[in-house]
């Protein structure tokens, strides 16, 4: 046996690049078509909640986080609607989490008066404002960044590579991956096998995560109808690396985890592949 959980989902509301039809909702429903499929994260973009439209996709507040201050009421607002929202669903499978940046400062993108209602925090690189392909100290950067971002609080390091390889058109090498493994080993974050856009590497990326003992996840990382549920992607990844799902050090929630270790003598789905995540 083996847990399927979706670590990394999106809603409409507060993920401006999602489909507008999708709600916790859409999420509860989905769960239901899909019994194989444990739980479900909500884990919307804290630019996308603590900035307007016009001013997320900028993102200007990388280099000047005195806008995440400016901006604080109208994201605190946003997310506690969002919240009151799921928290009515928790018992059916769904949790709540969210997919911040970290700003230069060195901040997340997150009020961390919510950090206690959020079941998975997901740290990830959307932005590094003034590097382009090709850019002098872009790799440095990328890595100083990601080592802070690793050492932030978060739970998991969503999409590891995507920025490096999508944004900075860098070829991601098997040394690169022991050495994002190695920082994540010493950070005590899991990392994430993302379905949404997928990166070379990612056999290798989980192979040394098993050899390291480094958690995992198994990310839809939904913005499409067609995405929900879907966990395909890194299935496919677990079967390439020649594992099991139940060889697997999936990190989970510390509330699934709980609710697995109270229903474990009737379901014995708790026996092996926990990892304690933190929080
Ligand atoms: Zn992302
Ligand atoms: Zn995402």
């Amino acid at each position: 046996m083996g847990v399927l959980f979706d670590s990394h989902a999106h809603t409409s509301c507060l993920s401006y690049c999602c489909d507008p039809e999708i709600t916790p909702e859409t999420y509860r429903q989905a769960l239901r078509e899909h019994p194989e499929l444990a739980g479900v994260a909500i884990t919307n973009h804290g630019f996308a909640t603590y900035f307007p439209l016009e001013t997320a996709w900028a993102a200007e507040f990388m280099q000047n986080p005195g806008m995440f201050d400016r901006h604080l009421d109208f994201g605190n607002r946003r997310l506690e609607k969002h919240l009151q929202e799921v928290e009515p669903l928790l018992a059916e499978g769904i949790y709540t989490g969210f997919e911040v940046e970290m700003m230069a400062d060195g901040r997340l993108t997150l009020d961390p008066a919510f950090r206690g209602r959020l079941d998975v925090l997901i740290g990830s690189v959307h932005f590094m404002p003034g590097f382009e392909p090709g850019s002098a100290g872009l790799q440095e950067a990328w890595w100083a960044h990601t080592e802070r971002l690793l050492d932030s609080g978060i739970d998991v390091l969503g999409h590891p590579f995507r920025w490096l390889a999508r944004n900075g058109r860098v070829e991601v090498t098997e040394e690169m991956i022991r050495r994002l493994v190695r920082m994540a080993k010493a950070a005590g974050v899991a990392l994430e096998l993302n379905s949404h856009m997928r990166i070379p590497g990612d056999v290798l990326l989980l192979r040394e995560c098993m050899e390291a003992g480094v958690p995992v996840t198994l990310a839809t990382d939904s913005h499409s109808l067609a995405e929900i549920a879907d966990l395909g992607y890194p299935l496919s990844v677990v079967g390439a690396a020649g594992l099991t799902l139940a060889q697997l050090p999936v990190w989970l929630p510390r509330r699934f985890r709980l609710r697995g270790a109270a229903a474990e003598p009737a379901g014995g789905c708790c026996s092996s592949g926990y990892v304690d995540g933190g929080t």
